[in-house]
């Protein structure tokens, strides 16, 4: 099997976008082990940590403005598509250039037009606002499935699959464990809890079962949670998912919706 269909599935795990067997194949080639797809993560985790930086000191002149869009305009046209390796980097850098763009333009109208043109700047504010908020959601995301990838590199990490059971029987999940460090759980098609309600991770070893922590799905049933490691590091046979309240409750009492076997 040729590298090439990895270079597109790293651009897109950077991004956060990749799912289902795709990331799990993905997955699975990186803990394999591979220098290219591990340079690809680390120079969009530094692409994005520079995006983070680059934030406008001062109100540019329009000819910088002017040559950062004829720069956006020929970085997306086709013609100019770099060789498969690069173009994460290229996806990253364009994103940067609309972001920075979006931003430039906001403070331009906001300063030279908000007297005639304030219903232009409103929305500018409010597009910036929300690349803003996209880039945190995205930046956040990416630090989760940095911290995965990590784990994944260690040998003694264990990825458990989780079933779904009772009232949500398409619910899947995976929790990427090592016995030291902790790991993470990656749940899909869990429904909305009810209001005042949360789903609650357990961790059970040869005792009672251990609470691991409160989370939530998001609205495509998706969901991550960090799981801190088990005191004294003992083993952990068994990671299950009940519905509790939302403070949380030291021992389960709500139905199992996610178990492993
Ligand atoms: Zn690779």
């Amino acid at each position: 099997m040729t590298h090439e269909p990895f270079d597109t599935l790293a651009a897109t795990y950077a991004l956060g976008a990749l799912d289902g067997d795709e990331r799990a194949q993905f997955e699975r080639h990186l803990a394999g082990g591979c220098d290219v797809c591990e340079e690809t993560l680390r120079e969009s985790a530094e692409a994005l940590a520079a995006l983070a930086r680059a934030e406008p000191r001062a109100i540019p002149p329009p000819e910088v403005k002017d040559a950062l869009l004829r720069r956006i305009a020929a970085t997306t046209s086709p013609r100019l598509e770099r060789p498969q390796p690069r173009r994460l980097v290229w996806a990253v850098a364009t994103l940067a250039a609309m972001i920075v763009g979006a931003a430039f333009t906001g403070t331009f109208v906001a300063s030279r037009y908000e007297g005639r043109l304030g219903q232009m700047a409103r929305e500018a504010a409010a597009l910036r606002a929300r690349v803003q908020q996209d880039e945190a959601a995205l930046r956040e995301q990416i630090a989760v499935y940095q911290a995965a990838v990590d784990l994944l590199r260690d040998p003694t990490t264990r990825v458990v699959t989780l079933h779904g059971l009772g009232p949500s029987p398409e619910a899947t999940g995976r929790v990427i464990w090592h016995p030291v460090s902790g790991g993470h759980v990656f749940v899909a098609n869990l429904p909305a809890v009810p209001a005042g309600s949360a789903y609650e991770l357990w961790t059970i070893g040869d005792g009672a079962p251990q609470p691991a922590g409160l989370f939530r799905v998001d609205a495509s049933g998706r969901g991550t949670h960090r799981i801190a490691a088990v005191q004294g590091g003992k083993p952990v046979k068994v990671f299950a998912v009940t519905i509790e309240p939302e403070a949380g409750v030291p021992a389960p009492t709500g139905p199992m919706v996610l178990a492993s076997k």
